[in-house]
């Protein structure tokens, strides 16, 4: 049984299969992002169980994360963090790099972006493997602050990206 919003967010997102490479259906989440009440209903419900929790800083997850996760941190009354492929951010910065299916990939924040102790949501539009929020939840421990949540508009269920952070429990809007 889905909800209004459920269903409402889930006809808004496109499947384009072989993107991009053979073999990975890409849900692109343009549309959502181009309908103005499903952007406004997919933002509230990603900051939702957070609005209580004191969060201080948003990490958005390159690139999509970035997106939504700006206007997370407004309703939240939190600062933005940028959670970048590595070599993209000017200043200094700490970077933590995960095992794709082939190979390795990084993620980097600023050094001083996270305050030792401060509270910290990370927001993503596809939890898939679960490499990129992994290390994401690494980053913010080794800058000393505590995640307080996961917050991502889709899980991809059969990759099983949950599995790799068992400290901390997903907020998923709609799982496929
Ligand atoms: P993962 O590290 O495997 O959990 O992948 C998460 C990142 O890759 C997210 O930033 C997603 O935006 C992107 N991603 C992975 N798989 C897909 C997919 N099937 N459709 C759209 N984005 C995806």
């Amino acid at each position: 049984e889905r909800s209004a919003v459920t269903e409402q967010l889930l006809s808004r997102i496109r499947d384009i299969p072989d993107h991009p490479e053979p073999g990975i259906l890409f849900k692109d989440i343009t549309p959502l992002l181009n309908d103005a009440s499903a952007l406004r209903a997919g933002v509230e419900a990603l900051a939702d169980p957070y609005r209580e929790l004191g969060v201080d800083h948003v990490v958005g997850l390159e690139a999509r994360g970035f997106i939504l996760g700006a206007p997370v941190a407004l309703e939240l009354g939190a600062g933005f963090v940028p959670a970048r492929k590595a070599g993209k951010l000017p200043a200094a910065t700490i970077e933590q790099s995960y095992d794709l299916e082939y190979g390795t990939a990084a993620v980097e924040i600023h050094s001083d972006a996270i305050a030792p102790g401060s509270r910290v949501l990370i927001v993503d539009d596809v939890l898939a493997t679960g490499g990129t929020g992994r290390a994401a939840v690494d980053l913010v421990h080794r800058a000393g602050g505590t995640v307080v949540g996961f917050s991502v508009l889709m899980e991809l269920g059969a990759l099983r990206g949950r599995e790799k952070m068992p400290d901390v429990e997903p907020h998923v809007l709609l799982s496929v």
